[in-house]
C-alpha cells in the first residue's frame, strides 16, 4: 500500500514536471484522473486497515471459542485417538446366539492368537501363529 502511494506521488510529480496540468484541455483530464486514482488509493488504504482490524477480531473470537470448547468438552482431544480405538459397527453388532471362535491359544507358544474373521460352524482353518510362525489347525465344531 505504501508502494502504491509512493508511485502516485511520483506520477503526480512527473505530471507537474511535464506541465501536463497547465493550459491544454488534456491537462484537465489528467488532473481529474490523478485526483480519481488518489481517492481510489485512499479507499483501498482504508479498506485494508478495516480488514486487518477484522482479522484480529476474528482471531480473538476464535481463541475465545477454543477456550470455551476445551471447557465444554472437558478437554477430550479426539485427535489423540486412532480410528482403531473406536469399535466398528460390525464389532458392536455381536450376535451372542452364534458361537464362534475369535481367539485361539497357540498350542506351540501358548500365545493368544486373535483371528481375522470368525470361523463358520464346522469350519476347519489353518492358522499361522503371528508369534511363533508355527501352523496349527482350528476345528470349529
Ligand atoms: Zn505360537
Amino acid at each position: 500500500m505504501q508502494e502504491i502511494t509512493e508511485r502516485l506521488s511520483y506520477l503526480h510529480g512527473l505530471a507537474e514536471g511535464l506541465d501536463i496540468y497547465e493550459g491544454k484541455k488534456e491537462g484537465r483530464f489528467f488532473q481529474e484522473l490523478m485526483v480519481f486514482i488518489t481517492e481510489l488509493n485512499d479507499e483501498l488504504t482504508h479498506t485494508k486497515a478495516r480488514l486487518t482490524e477484522l482479522e484480529e477480531y476474528v482471531e480473538a473470537v476464535d481463541e475465545d471459542l477454543n477456550d470455551l470448547e476445551l471447557d465444554y468438552y472437558e478437554e477430550v482431544d479426539f485427535d489423540e485417538y486412532d480410528d482403531d480405538d473406536f469399535l466398528t459397527d460390525d464389532e458392536l453388532d455381536l450376535d451372542f446366539d452364534d458361537e464362534y471362535i475369535d481367539e485361539i491359544v497357540c498350542p506351540h507358544c501358548h500365545e493368544t492368537v486373535v483371528l481375522d474373521s470368525e470361523l463358520e460352524d464346522n469350519e476347519i482353518a489353518e492358522i499361522v501363529c503371528p508369534n511363533c510362525q508355527e501352523v496349527f489347525v482350528v476345528d470349529n465344531e
